[in-house]
């Protein structure tokens, strides 16, 4: 996933132009830049005892931010630079930069100060306690930081746009323009692409797993890890790797973009995956024109197309099989016990398909499933028909219904993410969105450059990410999420392509 620090744009105001409304803004950039230093310290290095200071700083930095944000200096500046013989004068850049800040500005200007600082230390207490109550498979503990973040979420989207169901003023601000029921109806149209496979792959015999189960170092998993980033051109002088409960990518686009994963010594395939997911998000970020820094447009535009990248690397290129005939050496290198394990035997096992209880060790097709299950609760949670001490049922009756499989805690149920518990409702739709546009993506890469299958056997890597350099990863905030899919690929949102996708790339594997 990707990590975003709480913290709204700020401002202050009196000096008059562009300039000037740059050197004020710079403020804000550095504050944000502080406290993503904080979160991703928080993270990894962080002591246990350090966390009550570390919450205190960001709180702080968050609230000071929002101050400048809503405060008089900043409409004066946007009065000043919004007027026609303004606009008229200004790069394309500043334009932008102007928009977004008074889009922005217009959302948040409404919510009282003290509103927006109890929902930001509420969610940072709430994560904090969630740790301990995950490990403790105690989801009463969490119920009433649930309760308290969905009413301040609730009252927060009111200010925002009154007139607007406050999911959708939530799903809004993940992804530009999303509503709940244009979700509804592109995931039902991805569940009924995606069932009729899932269930003929049950019917196959299973994938057997355990000659990959071992003893696999960190340190040689961390080697494998650089030798993978590497590949995929990842850039250590504006990043790094470090190591995380759950895997995350933070940055400061395009120079500092950090990445982190997690080490199971028994199995040395999730973290592989996890790396080549967070470097996708971290190519994102790197590849952001450097012009872009300063007028917060140096990020992803949506958390949707963010996803669509990660999911590329991942799943696109990572579980393709020319892939791995160029790259499967550089396992064998760094685990020698792979050498008894053919590539054949090494590509069914990464695209094993089997319903299973936790979203991230989900399989590329099951894991659009649990998506769509966090999806429809929270829409429930929010319109009020269902309550949160009813949500570990309510989990649980829809694992069944849609997978097959019922948590016996938890832990592997409604606690194993850390979403909701960090008041992130709204954030699950992105990822299955980003396997959608992953998709019209991958469709109209192989119309404009042959085939991937062609690419990948080919080594061609480098033409792959040169392609999503030039139509995504540049842009940064300079296109809405609908520009990107309208500008590359000439549609909509569309599930079909990737539907196309999965379905002849099981039949071939499953022999369907
Ligand atoms: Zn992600």
């Amino acid at each position: 996933m990707i990590k975003y620090t709480k913290i709204f744009y700020e401002s202050r105001g009196r000096m008059k132009g562009i300039q000037a409304f740059r050197e004020y803004t710079k403020k804000i950039e550095d504050m944000r830049h502080a406290a993503m230093i904080i979160s991703w310290d928080m993270e990894t290095k962080m002591p246990k005892n350090g966390a009550e200071a570390h919450i205190a700083s960001l709180t702080l930095l968050s609230s000071e931010s929002f101050k400048m944000m809503v405060a008089d200096e900043m409409k004066g500046y946007l009065d000043e630079l919004t007027t026609e013989e303004s606009m008229s004068k200004l790069t394309a850049i500043d334009k932008k930069m102007i928009e977004n800040m008074k889009e922005s500005y217009d959302e948040v200007k409404n919510i009282p100060p003290e509103l927006h600082t109890r929902l930001v230390e509420v969610q940072s207490r709430s994560q904090h306690a969630w740790k301990t109550a995950k490990h403790a498979n105690d989801f009463e503990t969490m119920i009433p930081y649930f309760e308290e973040m969905i009413a301040l979420s609730k009252e927060v989207s009111r200010c925002i746009k009154p007139e607007q169901d406050p999911y959708d003023t939530l799903l809004d601000s993940y992804e530009k323009g999303m509503t709940a029921e244009k979700i509804s109806r592109v995931f039902t149209e991805l569940r009924d692409g995606i069932q009729p496979l899932i269930e003929a792959i049950s019917k196959k015999p299973r994938y057997d797993d355990c000659k990959f189960k071992g003893e696999y170092s960190k340190e040689a998993q961390k080697a494998l890890a650089h030798d993978i980033l590497h590949v995929m051109g990842y850039n250590f002088d504006s990043g790094r790797l470090d190591e995380s409960e759950h895997p995350f990518t933070i940055g400061d686009a395009p120079h500092d973009v950090r990445i982190t994963t997690n080490y199971d010594v028994t199995d040395m395939r999730p973290s592989l995956f996890s790396v080549l997911h967070e470097g996708g998000h971290a190519l994102y970020e790197q590849h952001i024109n450097p012009l872009l820094v300063g007028t917060f447009l140096n990020r992803g535009t949506s958390m949707g197309i963010h996803e669509s990248q990660s999911r590329f690397y991942e799943n696109i290129i990572g579980r393709n099989k020319y892939f791995w005939e160029n790259h499967y050496h550089q396992v064998v290198k760094r685990f020698p016990a792979y050498k008894d394990i053919s590539l054949d035997a090494f590509y069914k096992s990464i695209n094993s398909v089997e319903p299973s209880l936790i979203r991230v060790d989900a399989d590329e097709l099951t894991y659009n499933l649990h998506v769509i299950i966090r999806f429809e609760l929270e829409r429930a949670l929010f319109d009020g028909t269902l309550s949160v001490k009813d949500l570990p049922q309510a989990w649980g009756d829809k694992m069944k219904a849609y997978l097959g499989v019922e948590p016996g805690c938890h832990k592997d149920g409604v606690l194993q993410d850390m979403h909701w518990p960090n008041g992130m409702f709204g954030y699950f739709p992105s990822y299955a969105l980003g396997n959608i546009y992953s998709g019209q993506f991958l469709m109209q890469l192989e119309k404009e450059r042959g085939s991937i299958d062609e690419l990948l056997k080919e080594d061609k890597m480098g033409q792959i990410t040169e392609w999503l350099e030039h139509h995504i990863h540049q842009h940064g905030g300079m296109k809405k999420p609908i520009e990107i899919i309208q500008d590359t690929c000439g549609t909509g949102l569309d599930a079909k392509p990737i539907i196309k996708y999965y379905t002849e790339k099981y039949t071939a594997i499953y022999g369907l």
